[in-house]
Formats: structure tokens, C-alpha cells, sequence
């Protein structure tokens, strides 16, 4: 079968592999139709994945059709239409337990697919835990409406809920990629007072005010954000601060917006280490939430795109083949023609 392959830092090639097998009684194989590509992944292209293993095929954000699963799985069948889940976990250990899925203790915990094991830019992809990773698309919603379910959806999701958003807050967004975008989806269904959403790139700004003409674009390069911030919130700056974007400017800009005591949650995914000036930040008592995804709301996810109330077909703006995968990347790590997402059909 084909497969998107890490080789080394800076290359990634399309080259034939052997179809995965299950290995243990709780895999399940599942036949890709869809799959899509993340920033993380071109965070392993550019190397800035320590955790990537060489020769792993690269992919960990689709859905597909189980083809085999393990004796231990119950929870799909092979025919089953699934979404597949960023992350691995085994669902019973003391993190698992508490929903810290992210930080399961299983050898393969966290996120592994794409960057441990064999991800989804491929053909087939074995899942372990299949029960945990693998959720089932009901009949009325589409790939391309589950697409983002196991990761930036789920992330958006993950990073509204932790954030404790209440409706008398003014929440700002850093950051209007796909992550922000799906974040701004989850943050809209808590129904905050208002939303800052802030971007400097045109595109991205120009999509966000076609789609969600409620929320409050800014762009830092013309606008002296903190003023706006101040200006349109009631105590002096953000109740809420989510920052999605992962440069030095905005993780500064993130505790700069918040007002005291407000929570600030960071999900960005940083290339090199941030500082925090806590001379400078002393006396706001912030709270910082930091970390990736715990993937484990995915069924609850998928039940709001059934009932309509998150759609993120608009974010994806081109779809490719896999045989032209390479394209695909090249899009959109140069963010050509106006790329959000790209959708890649495997089959
Ligand atoms: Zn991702
Ligand atoms: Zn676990």
C-alpha cells in the first residue's frame, strides 16, 4: 500500500509498505478514506518532534472503514464508518481514569499515531486500543463533516471546555489556523459574551469574517491589540485567553490580554522553548492551562455535527489523492492559494 513516510528531518516520501496486521487483541485495521494533514506533522517535517521515529508513516487526523479488529474490541465492527482518534490510550490507568487521556501511561499513550506508529497518510492504519481510539460516524453525517474530529476539532473542543468559559466573558482566540478556527466552533457553543479573535494573516482573516461575522477580528500588525482588548472587555482585559497560534509573540500577547485572574490556556504546539517574565506577570494570578489534547470527547463531538451545531466543512478548501500528497503539503506549508485544510482521499 502507499504511505506518506518520515525518513528524516526536512523529508517526507510516498513509498509502498507492507498493509499493517493487528498485533494485539484490541487493534483494529481500518481502511482510510480520508485523511488530512496537521501542522504537527510539518512540525516533524521541520524536525521539531524529538518523539518522531524515522520511518514511520506519517498522518494521524482521519476517518475510514474498519476493516479487521481483535478479538477484545467491542465497541466496532469491521464496516463500521469511524473516526480514528489523534491519540492512543488504554482507558484504564490512573490518567485514563480521570480523562487525562493524553498522559495515559500505556507505552503507546498519548499521541503516537504518525509520530511513535504508523499513522494515517496511508491506505491502512492499525489503531491500538481500537475500543478508545476509533468512534463511529452515524449514517447522516459525511467524512468530510468527521474529518477533524480526533484531533484539531477534538483539540478546539479540549481548550473551550478547560478553559471554563462562562457567558459574561470576553474570550480572545490567538490564532485563526485550523486550531483556531475549530476552537472558536467549540468556544461559540458556550455562548461568551463576545469574542476577540486575533490573526495576521489576510486569508485567514478575511475566512473567519465571511463565516463568523459575530466574532471580532483583530490584526496585531495594524492594531494596538492590547488597547482593543481593554476597550471591548470589562475589566480591564480578557476573562479568557486561548492561545492557538505557538509564536513568542503571541504566547506573550496571551498573558499581556488576560485580565487578572483570568484563565489563559495555551494548545499551541511551540517549534522552541517561551518565556515567562514572571516579574513582569507578578501580582495578575493568572491560571495557565498548557498541553495537548486529551481526545476522549470524540463521541460528544461527533453528536453536535449530527445535530448541526459544529460544522467544519468550510475549512477545507482543497483535496488531493494520496498519490499527490506531496502537492498537498506543498500547498500548505508555504499557505498557497488561500489553504485552510487540505482533505486527502486514500481511496
Ligand atoms: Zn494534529
Ligand atoms: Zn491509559
Amino acid at each position: 500500500m502507499l504511505a506518506y513516510t518520515y525518513r528524516e528531518p526536512g523529508k517526507f516520501v510516498l513509498e509502498e509498505k507492507k498493509k499493517p496486521e493487528l498485533q494485539n487483541l484490541q487493534d483494529a485495521i481500518v481502511k482510510v478514506t480520508l485523511a488530512s494533514i496537521c501542522s504537527s506533522d510539518i512540525h516533524i517535517k521541520h524536525g521539531a518532534v524529538p518523539r518522531a521515529v524515522p520511518g514511520i508513516t506519517i498522518g494521524h487526523e482521519m476517518v475510514g472503514i474498519v476493516e479487521k479488529v481483535g478479538s477484545e474490541v467491542t465497541s466496532v465492527k469491521p464496516g463500521d464508518r469511524v473516526t480514528v482518534n489523534v491519540e492512543t490510550f488504554c482507558g484504564e490507568c490512573f490518567f485514563c481514569e480521570n480523562g487525562y487521556v493524553n498522559n495515559c501511561t500505556d507505552e503507546n499513550g498519548g499521541w503516537a499515531l504518525g509520530c511513535r506508529i504508523d499513522g494515517g497518510q496511508a491506505e491502512y492504519v492499525r489503531v491500538p486500543y481500537a475500543d478508545q481510539g476509533l468512534n463511529r460516524i452515524a449514517d447522516s453525517v459525511t467524512n468530510e463533516e468527521a474529518l477533524f474530529v480526533g484531533d484539531v476539532l477534538a483539540t478546539g473542543f479540549w481548550a473551550a471546555k478547560i478553559s471554563e468559559i462562562g457567558h459574561q466573558d470576553t474570550v480572545v482566540i490567538l490564532g485563526g489556523g485550523p486550531t483556531g478556527i475549530c476552537t472558536l466552533l467549540c468556544v461559540m457553543l458556550k455562548n461568551p459574551k463576545s469574542i476577540i479573535l486575533c490573526e495576521v494573516d489576510p486569508d485567514r482573516i478575511a475566512f473567519v469574517k465571511e463565516h463568523y461575522p459575530d466574532v471580532l477580528v483583530v490584526n496585531p500588525k495594524e492594531v494596538d491589540v492590547e488597547n482593543f482588548v481593554r476597550e471591548h472587555s470589562e475589566h480591564g482585559g480578557a476573562d479568557r485567553v486561548l492561545e492557538v497560534a505557538g509564536s513568542p509573540q503571541t504566547f506573550e500577547l496571551a498573558w499581556k490580554l488576560a485580565r487578572p485572574n483570568a484563565i489563559v490556556t495555551v494548545v499551541a504546539l511551540y517549534e522552541e522553548a517561551q518565556s515567562l517574565p514572571l516579574p513582569r506577570m507578578y501580582g495578575k494570578n493568572l491560571i495557565f492551562k498548557t498541553g495537548g489534547v486529551d481526545g476522549c470527547d470524540c463521541d460528544e463531538i461527533l453528536r453536535l455535527i449530527e445535530e448541526k451545531k459544529i460544522d467544519t466543512t468550510p475549512l477545507i478548501t482543497h483535496e488531493f489523492p494520496l498519490q499527490e500528497i506531496e502537492k498537498a503539503y506543498e500547498i500548505l506549508e508555504n499557505r498557497k492559494e488561500k489553504v485552510i485544510k487540505v482533505a486527502i482521499r486514500c481511496i
